[in-house]
């Protein structure tokens, strides 16, 4: 019996580290995160205002930041997420997410995929016959995949080198695998990109999946960087599944 995930695992990887120069201190105010100051710094350096001569404190100062649209400063914060148990569905939807973002995806030619597991679709946790009839299809999709690697493995035999061989028989057999499998991926972005997708994605006409993975994201990176998530707010839609707005859109 292969494993299903009912919901993802998100864990944060790498954070900005901000070293200030001595030269050019600024006169912070209120709590921040090095990502927050990072952003406060590169656009005080625009105007030169490292005196800060509003008395405004780093999360007000970023707030002005996203009421004026000045999203390249944001750019400098990048913070690299690892997700795991979310279904290839969800990552061909967020890599379509370019500009700022890297992505590192578990290669179906290089791993074995014959104890992957699976992501329940949020529409069908909670209703035991569907779950029945879904698991079925998963699982014969699942032995075929492990009999088409065996008899590809066979087929080209004559081919020396097994790394090579395997690689010609799971990529022809992944063929066989549904959208529900499993994948891991390394996902890279700077907060502008963080803000744009997370806005698309968490959104009331985005796939539940994606989107339930988005709120989760969101709340992490409200924790990660208060200053600069702040203007979303979650709330549960029609559907009466969970979703974001934000205020300040696409800056
Ligand atoms: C609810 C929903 C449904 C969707 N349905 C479909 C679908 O049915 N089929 C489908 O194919 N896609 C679909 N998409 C994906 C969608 O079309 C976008 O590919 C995806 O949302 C990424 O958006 P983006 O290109 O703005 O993001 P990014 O690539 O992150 O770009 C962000 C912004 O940067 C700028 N930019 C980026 N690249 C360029 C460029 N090359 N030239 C000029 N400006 C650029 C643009 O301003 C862009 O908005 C869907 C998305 C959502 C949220």
């Amino acid at each position: 019996m292969p494993h299903f995930y009912t919901e993802p695992t998100i864990t944060v990887l790498a954070r900005p580290q901000f070293i200030e120069p001595a030269h050019l201190p600024v006169n912070w105010m209120g709590e921040s995160t090095d990502g927050e100051r990072l952003a406060e710094f590169a656009g005080r350096l625009c105007y030169m205002s490292q005196k800060n001569p509003a008395n405004r404190t780093t999360r007000e100062y970023l707030e002005n930041i996203k009421k004026q649209g000045h999203g390249s400063v944001l750019e400098h914060a990048t913070y690299s997420l690892l997700f795991e148990g979310v279904s290839r569905s969800l990552t061909h939807e967020l890599v379509r997410h370019r500009a700022g973002f890297a992505y590192s995806q578990l290669s179906q030619r290089y791993v074995d995929e014959s104890e992957a597991a699976f992501v329940v679709p949020p529409s069908i946790i909670g209703d035991e016959s569907l779950l029945k009839a879904w698991q079925t299809q998963i699982e014969s999709a699942q032995t075929s995949y492990v009999a088409l690697v065996a008899e590809l493995m066979e087929r080209y035999k004559w081919v020396e080198d097994k790394v090579h061989r395997r690689k010609m028989a799971r990529e022809a057999a992944r063929g066989v695998l549904p959208n529900s499998t499993e994948t891991k991926i390394v996902v890279t972005a700077n907060v502008r990109g963080w803000r744009t997708m997370l806005e698309l994605r968490s959104s009331e006409g985005a796939e539940f999946e994606i989107r339930r993975m988005a709120v989760m994201t969101l709340r992490i990176m409200q924790k990660e960087a208060p200053g600069m998530f702040s203007d979303f707010e979650t709330y549960i839609a029609p559907d009466r599944a969970e979703a974001a707005r934000i205020a300040y859109h696409k800056i």
